[in-house]
């Protein structure tokens, strides 16, 4: 075989497709967020983000900044092992108690990132437990599918978000199997909110664990700030939250918050847990300092949530066709992998504005977008800047336009 043959193949294909990735060169402004310096074709730019999943800025607040700084003072770089083998530091343990806490679980446990905790935790599940039965979104984050595809329970995908074809499904499989129900809180393409308390409604009924990623709300949903299951009032009906460190919270990692004997066992037969070394401490203890400060910082929820919805208003205003989120993520349809692509270069080039295409496959063909997140702290002169230029583009490259 001609390996090297194959492998440019498959990428030309990408390029066919108007679907081949290329990544901003950027360097984040720490202190002038949203701003970063773009690096392309050997020049430097200024540009505003506008697609970053550091939601709400905490990944340059001056807290966690200095828990980081201290931390490396006081401990270094590395964690020095996996959890087992000299690894934990008390920065592991800290974050673990105020997870637990801020999900009122029993216990909760670290992951390198959200990635390998849905993984880890789903495939061992499925693996562990003998002839259990997984329903799964048909909309669920590919480290979802990836942990179920990877463990032996036996898999269900049920319509997104509908509640009624969960049940029937459920109800096809044999009363006494154990089973479990895995869902996303705010799905993070589309901007919708799963029915949780439906959800939770429909697993009671059927004795099944509940699973409940909540990756793109944790942060920034709730008077506490711990995700949409508190906001909604189940976090009780919930099995397991899953979170991550890296979006609202500004840091890296993920986690599981759970029963003590359920995180116990994952910590004790989870081979993505088990295998890979700790977080450095100076990531648990931004974290911490982050969740900390979210915490008790219902304001910035307040201010998230007015910023998204005044740009959804402009847009509107404007005919820019938005998909009618009911989160802080603001979808913009293109409709066309190449439009999408030239749409987001030209506010790059003509408008100094980053917002990165989506493609396939993490949208379906035919629903590319551009995904706008703004974040507390994009002001009033930011948000025009953003009108002006969509405006333009939308004008320029003829895309279609709301009815
Ligand atoms: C980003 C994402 C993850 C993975 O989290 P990381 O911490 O970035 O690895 C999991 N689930 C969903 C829904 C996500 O969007």
């Amino acid at each position: 075989m001609n390996y090297e043959q194959f492998f440019a193949d498959r990428i030309s294909d990408l390029h066919r497709e108007g679907r081949y990735r290329i990544f901003a060169d950027l360097e984040r402004q720490a202190g002038a967020f949203p701003m970063a310096k773009n690096y392309r074709d050997g020049k430097v730019q200024d540009v505003t983000v506008w697609c970053s999943n550091d939601y709400l800025g905490m990944g340059q607040h001056p807290i966690v900044l200095e828990a980081m700084c201290e931390a490396v003072q006081r401990c270094g770089a590395g964690a020095g092992g996996t959890r087992n083998i000299s690894g934990t530091n008390h920065y592991h343990v800290l974050l673990e108690e105020e997870l637990a806490s801020w999900n009122r679980k029993e216990a909760a446990l670290l992951f390198n990132s959200g990635y390998v905790a849905n993984q880890t935790t789903l495939m061992t599940l499925g693996n562990q437990i003998p002839g259990l039965h997984i329903f799964s979104d048909s909309l669920n984050h590919n480290s979802m599918i990836e942990g179920i595809r990877q463990g032996k329970a036996i898999r269900h995908i049920f319509k997104h978000n509908d509640v009624k074809d969960l049940d029937r499904l459920m109800s096809a499989v044999d009363r006494d199997a154990p089973k479990l129900v895995a869902f996303e809180s705010v799905y993070s393409m589309d901007g919708d909110i799963a029915p949780l308390a439906d959800i939770c409604d429909v697993a009671e009924k059927h004795g099944a664990l509940t699973y409940c990623d909540e990756v793109h709300a944790c942060g920034m949903y709730g008077v506490k700030g711990s995700g949409v299951c508190e906001r909604d009032g189940v976090l009780d009906r919930i099995t397991i939250v899953q979170g991550t460190l890296a979006k609202a919270v500004g840091v890296v990692g993920g986690y599981i918050a759970a029963s003590r004997a359920l995180t116990d066992f994952i910590r004790s037969f989870g081979p993505g847990f088990i295998f890979s070394s700790a977080l450095p401490p100076a990531i648990a203890a931004g974290a911490l300092a982050s969740i900390r400060h979210l915490k008790e910082h219902n304001e910035i929820r307040i201010r998230h949530q007015e910023r998204a919805n005044t740009l959804k208003s402009r847009l509107a205003a404007a005919g820019i066709p938005a998909l009618p989120s009911v989160c802080h993520i603001v979808p913009v349809m293109v409709g066309d992998a190449v439009l999408c692509k030239q749409a987001s270069d030209d506010l790059m080039r003509r408008h100094n504005i980053y917002v990165q295409p989506i493609n396939y496959p993490t949208v379906p063909k035919g629903s590319e977008r551009l995904r706008i997140t703004p974040t507390p702290l994009h002001d009033d002169a930011m948000l025009e800047r953003l009108m002006v230029a969509l405006t333009d583009v939308w004008g320029r490259l003829g895309i279609r336009k709301a009815a």
